[in-house]
């Protein structure tokens, strides 16, 4: 107790270098309760959810999966687009009557938008207890425990960037499934002008192989047959003379595991020898996210992404060569400023010559404090046309997803069962290429892999039947 009431005299800004850790966490606690967690954006803030939970199970948290029920409710954030952080304004606006009913719970933010914007949601939205940015998870137990406790203040800031954390010794609790989520490197060392990543996670961080292959190891003795390795740029990862081939490989012979996937990779940072362990280890699921977010060389130029078109349609082409049957997947941005109608076209064109199994489509949406907010405003792509190009993108990729998943109709593959469809009695699997199909089946069904016929297809989606 003595800790918190210093954390008190502090005046609710803490380095989180100052705070106590986990791990001395949970001992002559004289508070325990119920967590709701709820995670917007990518598959980062998922992984970092099951090791919040974690850090909050240490000191006798249970999770719920209903708000109303929490003594202590958290919002892990996205910040990468407009859009998303004001969904998440929203949703703070509607828990606020959770709040009103207890006036006790804890009303945390946590993730990129907490990091960016940690300061003004503390100010300006009603009813925030606490913000922690993605290098403060640790220290989330104590915080919470003395906010509760009212040895520590509410509107605590936990915003330092911190180039040493990466989450050693600390476990997750890990959601529901057959397939696990392991981070294995944190922040991002490149600097694309459009991408709030680097500012808000800081600079890459990766686990030792050691700590990675454990961990795997423990997610399969506890049940998982799958894992999804997780990391900015996961395969620049390196780490006592490992690179991301070797850990790929050393992760695929865990024994027991039958499938390994990792997301997300730099185009630049995969290599022959990466893909050959692709093609060499059965384990790993022939599925490549590559992000092209332009075909036009001015505009890569422009958002650094460091590679031609050129070099991108290399890179699709090795991957084919070295691993046939791969599915290819991509982010594409439109509208970014100074983007003509021949560089859109050259992007339309791009995805017309690869034909990826997948696309996340976007407009470009400025980030304060991002390089590309400091282009001449001149060059800015108007809204009108920006929203058009982003409706023709996506008429042109679902045009050719569809295509290429109809090519797929008839084929049987293997698929691992992992949830209950909406509609009753259907279920909803992924094949190695990471290509989710409904069927017919009952529950007890989920966490098995089945071979399955690919009967139609909706373009994105197919339905199957059991083969
Ligand atoms: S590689 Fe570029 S887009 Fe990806 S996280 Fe880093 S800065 Fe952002």
């Amino acid at each position: 107790m003595t800790e918190l009431v210093a954390l008190k005299r502090n005046g609710g800004r803490q380095r989180a270098a100052d705070l106590p850790t986990a791990t001395s966490h949970g001992t002559g606690r004289a508070v325990a309760g119920t967590v709701y967690i709820e995670t917007y954006g990518c598959q980062m803030n998922i992984g970092d959810t099951e090791l919040m939970a974690g850090v909050l199970a240490e000191g006798g948290y249970v999770q719920v999966d209903d708000p109303d029920l929490a003594d202590v409710i958290l919002v892990n954030t996205c910040a990468i687009r407009e859009h998303a952080e004001q969904r998440v304004l929203g949703r703070l606006g509607q828990l606020q009557r959770y709040r009103n009913r207890r006036p006790e719970l804890v009303l945390g933010v946590t993730g990129c938008m907490a990091q960016r914007i940690g300061d003004r949601l503390l100010g300006e939205v009603r009813g925030v207890d606490l913000v922690a940015g993605p290098d403060a998870y640790r220290h989330l137990g104590e915080i919470v425990d003395g906010i509760r406790l009212g040895a520590v203040e509410k509107g605590q800031a936990l915003l330092e960037l911190d180039s040493t954390e990466d989450y050693s010794g600390l476990s997750s609790v890990r959601g529901k499934g057959a397939s696990a989520w392991v981070t294995v490197q944190r922040g991002c060392n490149h600097r694309c002008t459009f991408c709030i990543v680097p500012y808000v996670r800081g600079p890459e961080k990766n686990r030792t192989p050691s700590e990675v292959i454990a961990e795997v190891e423990e997610a399969v003795q506890g049940g998982y047959s799958e894992v999804t390795l997780l990391g900015q740029t996961v395969n620049s990862y390196a780490s006592e003379n490992w690179d991301f081939a070797d850990l790929l490989r050393a992760v695929a012979r865990v024994a027991g595991l039958r499938r390994v996937r990792f997301t997300s990779p730099h185009p630049n940072d995969v290599s022959e020898r990466l893909l050959e362990v692709m093609a060499e280890e059965a384990a790993v699921c022939p599925q490549l996210h590559l992000p092209a977010q332009s075909g036009a060389d001015r505009v890569l130029k422009r958002m650094v992404r460091r590679y031609t078109r050129r070099e991108f349609l290399a890179t699709v082409e090795l991957a084919r060569r070295i691993v046939p049957g791969i599915a290819l997947s991509t982010d594409i941005i439109v509208g970014f400023p100074g983007e003509t109608e021949p560089d859109f076209e050259a992007t339309l064109s791009l995805l017309e010559d690869v034909r990826f199994d997948d696309a996340y489509l976007y407009k470009f949406s400025p980030r304060d404090g991002t390089p590309a907010t400091r282009l001449p405003p001149g060059d800015d792509v108007p809204p009108d046309v920006a929203q058009s190009r982003l409706e023709r993108t996506i008429q042109l990729h679902r045009g050719i997803q569809l295509e290429v998943n109809r090519a797929e109709v008839s084929a049987v593959r293997e698929v691992l069962i992992e949830r209950e469809a909406r509609s009753p009695g259907d279920l909803l699997g992924r094949t190695e290429t990471n290509k989710v199909v409904a069927f017919r089946g009952p529950a007890a069904w989920i966490g098995s892999y089945l071979q399955v016929r690919l009967t139609a297809t909706s373009g994105a989606t197919f339905a199957g039947e059991v083969a």
